[in-house]
């Protein structure tokens, strides 16, 4: 049997299967991909509005406390002592002014000539400010206004300039100042920087960084901030002043340029991002590698083995069945061809093993002459494709003798299934039991039953279209005396004889030599008229006298015979009755004149009409 059946694409089964669980791994491995993306996308949002919330946090406590400095500096420029700029009256005026403000690092009054003129700080009355940048901006302007912040040089503190111009009492213009500790930056930093491993940056407004805390690096020995300088305030991602990835809020703070940069690394935001993505990734891995390693070995238990079995079955039940059995694919393959469907269409073994297809099986046989003694109707039916899809079962005989009973049924998909039975025993038996139903078993001559069904046949076709039928009807003379004197096996034996010059004698096919009874024989004689039939009969009757079979008791010393004749033809129409009755009438009429004759009914006799 071929092998190529699908049971035996163990290989195929193994990555149809792989290919499921890919498939089925898709939607999962999607499914997880968008919630690990929707994961950080959360993350990040998250991280930019904590970002944005700190930085939004400093900045309100910033605009407090130009709030409170704006009216400390007018509370200060109604108190007299400071009004007047009185030495140290005013200086103790401030001491105490600044005593109970964490937030106040200096006050100073300074006149129109750029030297302080008292100060809560004891060392900085008499400082000339005419080169600071503060004193400068603030006396140009006629308001309250803030500097921006610097780190002040005595302090080491993020630091700012909040100053109020006056014109005092004495009708002298004054500047009274305050210098702002701004340490609740540093605060925020550290607090923040500590909470959430971040970056804390004051930007003046040409993108320099001021001032600036960070947990994991200290950011001012660079000056600028990079990336950040250009971004508008807001929340968004950039790299910070080292290139690392960061999620910013930046928020301005009032009444300055200045900007608070509050940015949280990335990697520490998303790290517990990153560590459930890679597990995630590793259980899809393991998953995946536990599927396949399943169906690469316990799939070998689970699937291959029961198909293995079934296959094993199916190949034990195709090879030792008695019935060939060819399968044929949609694409003319042959998916399956046991052993003795090859032994009974004897097909070699080496032209098997190249996998033939059917068309080429067919045409291999019709070259070793397998098809050549059939019948068109046969051959009309060997080809399967040409049955219309229908089911069939015919018999064909091989060149060998061999009957085969070909029974063909349709795949719905496609192709066909065929079987072949031996039937050449059966066949045999079958002709056999027709032979012994229609034949004499003593002398192999037709028997009456059968002489009787073709002589009804031969009449009515004698009578429909017109051709002459002619019957002889034969009796052997004297055949008792001739049992009685050699006994009935000579005259079975005798009998036979005579059968046997019988069958000699008509020696065209459709004549019919039937043992009409004990010893009488009739012959029925198609398209022969009585002319020919009467010299048939007379032929036999002086063969049989050659014959000289000895009959002591008889007429003449040998076996005779007489014999009657009767024709049917230009379409008389009479029944089988009449006719053998008419045959029978001549027979007798040959007895009575002296037997060893031939009698026959004129043509011009009408035979009596059917009743
Ligand atoms: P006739 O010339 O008038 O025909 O005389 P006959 O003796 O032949 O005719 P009859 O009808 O008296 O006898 C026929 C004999 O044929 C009787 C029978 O014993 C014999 N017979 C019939 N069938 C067989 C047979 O099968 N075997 C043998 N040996 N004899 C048979
Ligand atoms: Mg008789
Ligand atoms: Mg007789």
């Amino acid at each position: 049997m071929t092998r190529n059946t699908v049971f035996h694409r163990w290989f195929g089964w193994r990555a149809r299967l792989a290919i499921l669980v890919l498939a089925a791994a898709g939607p999962l491995t999607a499914f997880i991909l968008y919630q690990i993306h929707e994961l950080r996308q959360r993350r990040v949002d998250e991280a930019l509005h904590r970002a944005y919330e700190y930085a939004r946090l400093g900045s309100d406590g910033y605009e407090d406390i130009l709030a409170e400095a704006k009216s400390l500096l007018e509370l200060l420029a109604r108190v007299p002592e400071v009004n007047l700029a009185a030495g140290a009256d005013c200086n103790e005026a401030l001491t105490a002014a600044a005593l109970s403000r964490r937030w106040v690092s200096g006050l100073w009054v300074v006149p129109s000539n750029g030297r302080v003129a008292c100060s809560n700080i004891a060392d900085g009355v008499g400082m000339d400010l005419t080169q600071r940048d503060e004193y400068r901006q603030a006396i140009a302007v006629e308001h309250f206004l803030v500097s921006n912040v610097f780190v002040s040089k005595l302090r080491k503190i993020p630091t700012a300039v909040a100053t109020l111009p006056i014109i005092n009492a004495a009708g002298q213009r004054l500047l009274i100042a305050v210098t702002l500790d701004l340490t609740w930056f540093g605060k925020l930093s550290q607090t923040v920087s500590e909470r959430a491993n971040a970056t804390v940056l004051l930007l003046d407004g040409a993108g320099e960084i001021v001032a600036s805390a960070s947990s994991h690096n200290d950011p001012t020995t660079s000056a600028r901030a990079g990336a950040l300088a250009s971004r508008p305030s807001g929340m968004f991602e950039a790299a910070d002043n080292l290139g690392r990835p960061t999620f910013w809020g930046v928020v301005p703070l009032a009444g300055s340029p200045l900007r608070l940069a509050v940015g949280l690394d990335q990697a520490t935001v998303l790290a517990a991002y990153h560590r459930g993505t890679r597990q995630a990734a590793v259980l899809l891995a393991f998953t995946v590698l536990l599927t396949s390693s399943l169906i690469a070995f316990a799939g070998s238990g689970f699937f291959a083995n029961p198909m293995r079995k079934l296959d094993r079955l199916l190949h034990l039940t195709l090879e030792n069945m008695d019935q060939g059995i060819i399968a044929v694919d949609q694409n003319g393959r042959l998916p399956i061809c046991n052993k003795r469907a090859t032994q009974l269409l004897g097909l070699p073994r080496d032209f098997m093993s190249k996998g033939p297809s059917a068309n080429e099986v067919l045409a291999y046989q019709a070259s070793t002459g397998e098809f050549e003694a059939l019948s068109t109707d046969v051959q009309g039916k060997l080809n399967p494709c040409l049955s219309g899809g229908i089911a069939t079962s015919y018999e064909r005989t091989r060149p060998d003798g061999t009957v085969l009973e070909i029974r063909t049924v349709p795949i719905p998909e496609g192709g066909w299934v065929r079987t072949y039975s031996d039937v050449t025993a059966r066949s045999r038996a079958a002709t056999e039991l027709l032979r012994l139903a229609t034949h004499d078993g003593l002398t192999g001559l037709c028997n009456r039953r059968h002489f009787d069904a073709s002589l009804q046949i031969e009449v009515a076709r004698s009578c429909r279209s017109g051709p002459p039928l002619s019957l002889l009807m034969i009796d052997v003379d004297h055949f008792k005396q001739y049992n009685d004197r050699y006994g009935h096996v000579a005259g079975d034996a005798c009998l036979r004889r005579i059968a046997q010059l019988l069958h000699d004698a008509c020696r065209r096919p459709s004549d019919l030599v039937a043992r009409y009874g004990g010893e009488e024989f009739a012959v029925l004689l198609p398209e022969t008229p009585l002319a020919a039939a009467l010299q048939l009969a007379e032929n036999v009757r002086r063969l049989l006298d050659a014959a000289a079979l000895p009959h002591a008791g008889g007429q003449h010393g040998v076996v005779t015979v007489s014999i009657g004749a009767a024709t049917l033809g230009d379409f008389a129409t009479a029944s089988a009755e009449t006719f053998v009755a008419a045959a029978d009438a001549c027979l007798y009429a040959a007895k009575s004149a002296g037997r060893n004759q031939v009698h026959p009914v004129p043509c011009a006799e009408p035979l009596p009409l059917a009743s």
